[in-house]
């Protein structure tokens, strides 16, 4: 299938949707067909959280908003990784450990927080053509995003899909239960939450990838940004 898609005007493409779901392989299949940035705005949460950690502060819900205004993130998307550079340290291979995984959600809950990165989040759809993906990137960052997805799959899919990975990285410790209260924990935290919660916004299309595979899935969104695209 041909996809002509001239990317004049500064498209936003935003995906949420439960841990696990998929929208980062997603988000990053898009971008590169689209040649636009990838914004994975998980990954500005867990380096939040990952220094919250490592200063010893996790707990400081004050310490970490003071913490988080000082921080200068950078994202920079690179051989199928999204690189996280704080203050100019690379964080990158800190952020997705299961202590990370442990905590991260606590953080996210700060309303404070969360400014602070959406406010970086907005600077970026400024000037890019981008994909963006998260919990509320629909929803708060660019509610007037121009696709919006709402990405889920069966929790037990999920699981299976990030033990693979965890299992491709080499962890052949973590089990299935594990990694399974994990994303179900966070899923309820992340759903729960005063300040933008987890959830499907009125305009989003609500994509199950359970049954469908990773080729289709990226087929069926191109071809709803193509029609997206005649019309603009
Ligand atoms: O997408 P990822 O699993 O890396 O996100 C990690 C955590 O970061 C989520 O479970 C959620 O608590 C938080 N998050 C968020 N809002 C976003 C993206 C992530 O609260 N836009």
């Amino acid at each position: 299938m041909l996809f002509l898609l001239s990317m004049s005007k500064n498209l936003i493409i935003a995906i949420d949707g439960p841990a696990g779901s998929g929208k980062s392989t997603l988000a990053k299949n898009l971008a590169e067909k689209l040649n636009s940035v990838y914004v994975d705005t998980g990954a500005m949460y867990r380096a939040i959280t990952y220094l919250a950690l490592r200063n010893k502060i996790a707990d400081d819900e004050a310490a970490v908003i003071k913490m988080t205004r000082g921080l200068n993130i950078k994202l920079q998307y690179k051989d199928g990784l999204t690189h996280v550079l704080v203050n100019g340290e690379e964080v990158t291979d800190f952020i997705r450990t299961a202590e990370v995984n442990a905590k991260v959600s606590d953080i996210s809950r700060i309303p404070e927080v969360r400014a602070e990165l959406v406010k970086i989040q907005r600077r970026m759809g400024e000037a890019n053509t981008l994909v963006a993906e998260g919990r509320d990137v629909t929803t708060v960052v660019f509610p007037d995003a121009e696709i919006k997805i709402f990405l889920t799959a069966d929790l037990d899919v999920r699981t299976e899909r990030r033990l693979k990975e965890y299992r491709e990285k080499g962890d052949s410790q973590i089990t299935f239960e594990e990694v399974k209260t994990n994303l179900a924990e966070r899923d309820k935290i992340d759903s729960g939450r005063a300040v933008s919660p987890l959830k499907k916004a009125d305009d989003a299309f609500e994509l199950d990838s359970t049954n469908i595979s990773i080729g289709d899935e990226l087929n069926i969104v191109l071809n709803k940004i193509n029609k997206i695209k005649e019309k603009v």
